[in-house]
């Protein structure tokens, strides 16, 4: 095992055990939202509703005992990761009877047979109870995709292809979704997000050209994988607030000249770490909403928090729960309590938004 992929393991570990979640709860204290005035102040500045957007990145894989993820790169048939991932997930959105997004890998649909009938059931289970579907690219462990075009991917990053490319690959989602799940979520399908955030300008621009309204690849503040095909970088973006996605560099948030609007994923600081707003993460996503829910200006729109986390996180080899699941369900429980919190899809955020995102 490299080690790096060591140190990821150590930090799953640790976030799911009890004592390094008793020690989480004690160093909490140390989550700050950079970049976001506190408006707490400001009676006002919570006139309107606080809206918490659960993303899900829709993928195979699972989580072994240790804790190790096996991610769709290295497993891309694990399809347990869609449909037991989906299965537990649903399970607890009904329970609190809310609306979510699932970021949807189109790997899914080069599953055949009983594996393929179980993601259908599970999908068609989604769509009928009002979640929503958006398209979530992983060039290079999207079958699917790669059938579809005739052409083997090697990486995920969008910063690995050329525009053509870029748009005949987003093109091929778009299609496989009206394919195989038909036209009305076809036509429903408004949202997007770039594997591993990956998102660059011509993909921005590429974007644009297919059609989507929102995208949520942004993690404002964080970069990764800088040197291989997983590079995505947000480092320069310390906006919190949805703007609208330059086409012309992708970092920029004050060019509007897109018709996308980019709703970032909530990022927090730790200690000097920058992190996103996600489950595993444990007693932190709780804080770093607290912070959030106090500190954003919501006098003139709602402000949307947020979070994501991955079906194939979601799950284990055979379908059992896992602890990243129950921290799911008890930051939920726990949102809900709050004054004039809303739980809602991607879409429904940019109707309610929906005026003014131009940044001057
Ligand atoms: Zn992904």
């Amino acid at each position: 095992m490299k080690i790096g992929l060591k140190i990821q393991l150590l930090r799953y570990i640790f976030f799911s055990s009890k004592l390094g979640r008793n020690i989480l709860r004690f160093l909490s204290i140390g989550v700050r939202v950079r970049n976001l005035k506190d408006t707490s102040n400001d009676k006002l500045s919570r006139k309107c509703p606080f809206l918490v957007v659960i993303t899900i990145d829709t993928e195979a894989g699972y989580v072994e005992k240790n804790q190790r993820r096996v991610w769709q790169i290295e497993n891309p048939r694990a399809f347990v990761g869609y449909y037991y991932g989906i299965r537990n997930l649903m399970r607890i959105f009904d329970k609190h009877g809310i609306k979510t997004t699932f970021f949807l890998s189109t790997q899914c649909f080069s599953a055949e047979g009983r594996d393929y009938k179980q993601i259908k059931r599970e999908l068609n289970n989604v769509i009928r109870k009002g979640h929503e579907i958006g398209l979530h690219l992983h060039p290079d462990s999207d079958f699917s995709i790669q059938k579809k075009l005739s052409k083997k991917f090697d990486a995920t990053s969008a910063f690995f292809y050329n525009y053509e490319e870029k748009l005949r690959i987003i093109n091929a989602g778009k299609e496989l979704i009206k394919e195989n799940l038909g036209k009305t979520t076809y036509k429903d399908l408004i949202s997007f997000r770039w594997g591993n955030w990956a998102l660059d300008s011509e993909g921005s621009k590429a974007l644009n050209k297919t059609g989507f309204k929102v995208d949520s690849s942004a993690v404002p503040g964080i970069k990764g994988h800088t040197l291989d095909t997983m590079k995505h970088d947000w480092s320069k973006v310390n906006r919190h607030y949805p703007w609208k996605l330059s086409i012309s560099n992708y970092q920029t948030i004050n060019h509007n000249n897109s018709n996308i609007v980019e709703i970032p994923i909530a990022t927090f600081d730790f200690f000097g770490s920058k992190i996103r707003a996600d489950p595993i993460y444990s007693i932190l996503l709780n804080k770093a909403f607290m912070e959030y829910y106090k500190k954003a200006d919501r006098s003139k729109k709602p402000f949307p928090f947020v979070v994501m986390t991955h079906s194939s996180e979601a799950t284990t080899k055979d379908g059992n729960s896992v602890q990243a699941l129950r921290d799911l369900d008890a930051f939920i429980s726990f949102a809900k309590k709050y004054d004039n919190v809303e739980f809602v899809t991607l879409r429904e955020a940019y109707e309610r938004l929906n005026n003014n995102y131009i940044v001057s």
